[in-house]
């Protein structure tokens, strides 16, 4: 087995997103009206290469929000508080293809850490994979209700029909609810809730590494190390950021949040989380 990333170009959010700040001001104006911007960070996805086929953690974004017209503008958050900066080739399909991987035939399964649009703008290249999502991450970003908590489930594919799962209480070290991906127990995903109630991460072990496919529990390994919880989660982000961290004290761990800029640095020399 093996663990590739991709990036799938880059956004850039308001500090006031990153890390939450102290004080009566709710959180979400200090998002939104926050005169800060921070750097512009990778987007990416993750392909595990698995013998019994080829899995993708997320899909990341697709070149299609700069086109005019593709992101809700009227709504505060496309309005103020993020920038995407994506190409056509920067998308997941192309990309796998130039890694011998045909996204509409290789691609067993595609399992969602959550459905922000930075992790589900490529889902159109997965036609005919089994795309696995938490049912209730599904009907939060679903419908009305879904586009106003700022995903955009009208940009879906129309042929999307995902296996939705509901992880059960079976725990996996420090990890409350888990289920296998495959039928060695080497892939897992595990219940990670705080960014969105219903977040998913995908554990992989290979060689006694395990490869920890974060998403959005923290913006980077540093904010995981200090317990930083990110500015839009709700209060289980910190229990969620312990577990992280309890298990990487048993398991060597390689930490993989979707935007942290070292993550090539930290797969090239398999750096684990350390003490
Ligand atoms: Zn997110």
């Amino acid at each position: 087995m093996k663990i590739l990333k991709i990036q799938t170009g880059k956004v850039r959010i308001k500090e006031n997103q990153i890390s939450k700040s102290k004080g009566y001001v709710p959180q979400m104006l200090k998002v939104l009206f926050g005169n800060k911007w921070a750097d512009w960070v990778p987007i990416y996805a993750w392909v595990i290469d698995h013998e019994e086929g080829v899995i993708v953690v997320d899909t990341g974004e697709t070149y299609k929000t700069s086109v005019r017209g593709y992101l809700p503008k009227w709504h505060p958050y496309y309005a103020l508080a993020v920038d995407f900066d994506v190409k056509p080739e920067d998308e997941i399909g192309p990309q796998l293809l130039k890694m011998g991987i045909n996204p509409d035939k290789d691609v067993k399964k595609v399992i969602m850490t959550h459905l922000h649009t930075d992790h589900a703008g490529g889902l159109h290249h997965f036609p005919n994979s089994e795309i696995i999502i938490d049912k209730n991450e599904y009907q939060n970003a679903s419908g009305l209700k879904g586009i106003l908590a700022g995903y955009l489930p009208h940009r879906w594919p129309k042929w999307l029909k995902p296996t939705l799962i509901d992880l059960p209480n079976n725990r996996y070290f420090t990890f409350n609810k888990s289920m296998p991906v495959t039928r060695d127990g080497k892939v897992m995903m595990v219940a990670t809730p705080g960014h969105v109630e219903n977040h998913i991460s995908v554990i992989a072990e290979v060689d006694g590494l395990y490869y920890f496919m974060a998403g959005d529990t923290s913006y980077t390994e540093k904010n995981l190390l200090e317990l930083t919880p990110d500015g839009i989660g709700t209060k289980r982000s910190i229990d969620t950021l312990k577990s992280i961290i309890s298990f990487s004290k048993i398991n060597p761990t390689i930490y993989l949040p979707s935007h942290d800029p070292i993550v090539p640095q930290r797969m090239a020399n398999k750096e684990i989380i350390s003490f």
